[in-house]
C-alpha cells in the first residue's frame, strides 16, 4: 500500500505552499485531480496584498490598517487574532515569493508595484499585470520540483478515513488507470480549493466542485459559515470569466443604461472600489431596476485608461475580451455581470491549520480559519493560501516528527476502497436511471436562483426541499459509459455526492442566519444584528443528518461598527 509521511491534496497555491516548507526528512507527496498548474489559482488575475507601502498613495499602509481593512471589510465576522496575523506575515511573504523566483510588476525605480482594490484604505495589492495567480502557481511549483516534492496527478480523493477521531489516509481514484486504492498517510493535508461550479453562473473553473470540503464534512469534520458565498461583480456578461477588480483598481468605471456612474448611489466616497459584496448588489439592483442593458448586465468602462496602460496592467483582460466577447475594451465599454466567485466558509480549522481529526489539516480556500468573515476583500486570498498552506505544512511536520508510526490501520483503508469499488460497480451494472449532468444543472439552477444574492426563507426552504429531492434522485444514479479510465462521468458522480452536501449546508446556513451580513444579504432581514448573529454557523454531520451549533467570534481590537464606503 502506497504510504506517506505527509499527503497534500491539492496542487493549487496552498497545496504547493504546504508541500514546499514541509520537513525535508519527510516522505511528502502532492496529489491532485488535476496537473498541479491546471488549479484554479494558475487563473487568479489581479494581485496579493500586503502592506510593503511601496505605491506613493500609501506610504502609511501598515499590516495593522491591512487587518483593520480586512476585519471591517468581513462585517467584522473574522477572527480578528487570526486576520492580525495574516496581515503581519504578509509583507516577509511577498519578498519570499519575489525570492523565489515570481516575477512582479514593478514600480519606476524597481521596487514591487502596488494597485488600489476594493475596500482597502490603501494601494497594497501586489501583482505581475493580470497574471498574479499564472507567476507563483509556476513559481512554486518549480520550486516544489528543485526539491523533489512526489507528484501524484490525476488522482482523485473521494474518501476520508478516519479510525477513532484520528486521520489514517485517504481512498483515491487513479484516473489514467481507472483503478481505486487506498494511500496511507500520518498527515493528511486538505488544499482542495473551492465550490463554484455549485452554482449556475460562476467564475470558478470547470473542476472546482468543492469535494474536498464535502469528502471532509463526510468524515465527520465541522464545515464553518458556508453560507457566506462572495459573488464578484465583474464576470464577463455570459461566460462569466472573471474580469479582474484590478480593472477598477486602475481607474475603470461603472456605468448603466443611462450613462451614470451609479456606485454614488451605493458607496459615495469608495464607488467602484467599495468591497465586493456592496458592488456586486448594486450592479444587480441596477440591472433589476431596469437600468441595465438586455436586462442582464451593465458596462464596465476602462477606456478612460488609455490604451498603453490597458496593455500594459490589463493585456490579459483585454485578450479575454477580444477573445470571448469580440470587444476590445480600448475601444468599448465591457459588458459585465456579477457571478459566484469565492467561498468564504469551508472545513473548520484552527490558527495551526488543525481539525478536530487529528492528523488532519486544512489551507487555502477549502479552509475556514475565520480571515474573511462574511466578505472576503480582493487580494487577500493568495495571500491567505501561501500563508495558511506554509502553517499547514510546518504544523503537520512536528506533528508527524512527534507521533508513533500507526499500526493495524491498513485493513480499515483496503475496507474503505473495497466500499468504493463495490459503488462504482453498482453504478456501472445499472443501465437506466438518473444521469448525473442532468442532476447537476437542477442543482445549479436552484443555486442560483434560491441561494443566490439576495435571499429570503420562502426561497432558501423551497431550495432545502428540492436539493433534497435531487438527493433522492441521486441514488438512481447510473454510469453510461464500461471504460473507467479517465472516465469524467465517475469524477463527476463521485463529486456530486459532495455537491448535495454543500449546497444543502450552504442553504441550511443561509434559512437560519435571520440577518443581513457581509455577503449573505436577506431581504427579510435587512440590518446586521449582533447581538443574535455575531457568531460562527457550525454545522456537522452526524446519524446522516446536518446539526447546526454556533461558536464565538474572536474579537481583540475593534469593535464591531456599521460598514461605510
Ligand atoms: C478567476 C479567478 C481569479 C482570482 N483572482 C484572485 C486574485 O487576483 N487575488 C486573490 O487574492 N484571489 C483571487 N482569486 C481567488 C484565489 O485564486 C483562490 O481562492 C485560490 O487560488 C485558491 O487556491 P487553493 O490552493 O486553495 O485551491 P486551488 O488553486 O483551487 O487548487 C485546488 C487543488 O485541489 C485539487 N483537488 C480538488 N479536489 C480534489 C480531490 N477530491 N482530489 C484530489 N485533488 C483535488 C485540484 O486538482 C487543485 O489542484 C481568484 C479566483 C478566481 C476563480
Amino acid at each position: 500500500m502506497l504510504s506517506q509521511d505527509i499527503l497534500v491534496v491539492g496542487g493549487g497555491l496552498a497545496g504547493l505552499a504546504a508541500a514546499l516548507v514541509s520537513d525535508p526528512q519527510l516522505n511528502v507527496a502532492v496529489l491532485s485531480k488535476v496537473h498541479p498548474l491546471r488549479s484554479h489559482s494558475v487563473a487568479a488575475q489581479g494581485g496579493i496584498n500586503a502592506a510593503l507601502g511601496n505605491n506613493p498613495e500609501g506610504r502609511d499602509d501598515s499590516w495593522e490598517k491591512h487587518a483593520f481593512d480586512t476585519i471591517k471589510g468581513s462585517d467584522y465576522l473574522a477572527d480578528q487574532d487570526i486576520a492580525e496575523l495574516m496581515c503581519e506575515r504578509a509583507v516577509s511573504t511577498i519578498y519570499e515569493l519575489e525570492h523565489l523566483g515570481v516575477p512582479f510588476s514593478r514600480f519606476p525605480g524597481g521596487v514591487i508595484a502596488q494597485r488600489p482594490f476594493g475596500g482597502a484604505g490603501f494601494p497594497r495589492t501586489c501583482y505581475a499585470a493580470d497574471r498574479t495567480g499564472l507567476v507563483i502557481l509556476h513559481t512554486l511549483y518549480e520550486q516544489s520540483i528543485k526539491r523533489q516534492v512526489k507528484f501524484y496527478n490525476e488522482w482523485l480523493v473521494t474518501k476520508l478515513v478516519v479510525k477513532d477521531g484520528r486521520c489514517l489516509g485517504v481512498v483515491v481514484y487513479d484516473l489514467a488507470r481507472g483503478e481505486v486504492m487506498p494511500v496511507k498517510a500520518r498527515a493528511v493535508i486538505f488544499a482542495t480549493g473551492g465550490y463554484g461550479r455549485v452554482y449556475q453562473r460562476t467564475t470558478n473553473a470547470f473542476i472546482n466542485h468543492g469535494s474536498g470540503i464535502g469528502i471532509a464534512y463526510k468524515a465527520g469534520i465541522p464545515l464553518k459559515d458556508m453560507e457566506f458565498v462572495q459573488f464578484h461583480p465583474t464576470s464577463l456578461y455570459d461566460t462569466n470569466i472573471l474580469i479582474t477588480e484590478g480593472a477598477r483598481g486602475e481607474g475603470g468605471y461603472l456605468v448603466n443604461n443611462k450613462g451614470k456612474r451609479f456606485m454614488e448611489d451605493y458607496a459615495s466616497s469608495a464607488m467602484e472600489l467599495a468591497p465586493r459584496d456592496i458592488v456586486a448588489r448594486a450592479i444587480q439592483t441596477e440591472i433589476e431596476k431596469g437600468n441595465g442593458f438586455e436586462d442582464e448586465y451593465v458596462y464596465l468602462d476602462l477606456r478612460l485608461l488609455g490604451e498603453k496602460k490597458i496593455k500594459k496592467r490589463l493585456p490579459g483582460i483585454r485578450e479575454i475580451c477580444i477573445n470571448f466577447a469580440g470587444i476590445d475594451p480600448v475601444e468599448k465599454p465591457i459588458p459585465i455581470q456579477p457571478a459566484q466567485h469565492y467561498s468564504m466558509g469551508g472545513i473548520d480549522v484552527n490558527a495551526q491549520c488543525a481539525s478536530i481529526v487529528e492528523g488532519f489539516y486544512a489551507a487555502g480556500e477549502c479552509a475556514c480559519i475565520s480571515i474573511h468573515g462574511a466578505n472576503r476583500l480582493g487580494g487577500n486570498s493568495l495571500l491567505d493560501t501561501v500563508v495558511f498552506g506554509k502553517i499547514a505544512g510546518e504544523e503537520a511536520s512536528k506533528a508527524v516528527k512527534g507521533s508513533k508510526e500507526l499500526k493495524d490501520d491498513e485493513k480499515m483503508l483496503l475496507d474503505e476502497a473495497l466500499g468504493m469499488k463495490k459503488k462504482i460497480q453498482e453504478w456501472q451494472t445499472k443501465d437506466s436511471g438518473e444521469r448525473v449532468h442532468r442532476l447537476l444543472n437542477r442543482l445549479k439552477v436552484i443555486m442560483s436562483d434560491r441561494v443566490g444574492m439576495f435571499r429570503n426563507k420562502k426561497d432558501l426552504s423551497k431550495a432545502m426541499e428540492k436539493i433534497s429531492e435531487i438527493r433522492d434522485d441521486y441514488k438512481r444514479i447510473y454510469i453510461s459509459g464500461q471504460c473507467l479510465r479517465y472516465s469524467q462521468e465517475l469524477v463527476n458522480i463521485i463529486e456530486f455526492d459532495s455537491m448535495l452536501d454543500l449546497a444543502e449546508v450552504i442553504t441550511l446556513g443561509a434559512l437560519n442566519r435571520e440577518e443581513t451580513r457581509g455577503s449573505h444579504f436577506r431581504v427579510d432581514f435587512k440590518d446586521r444584528n449582533d447581538k443574535d448573529w455575531l457568531k460562527h454557523t457550525l454545522v456537522t454531520l452526524k446519524d446522516g443528518k446536518p446539526r447546526v451549533s454556533y461558536k464565538n467570534v474572536n474579537i481583540s481590537k475593534y469593535e464591531p461598527k456599521v460598514r461605510t464606503y
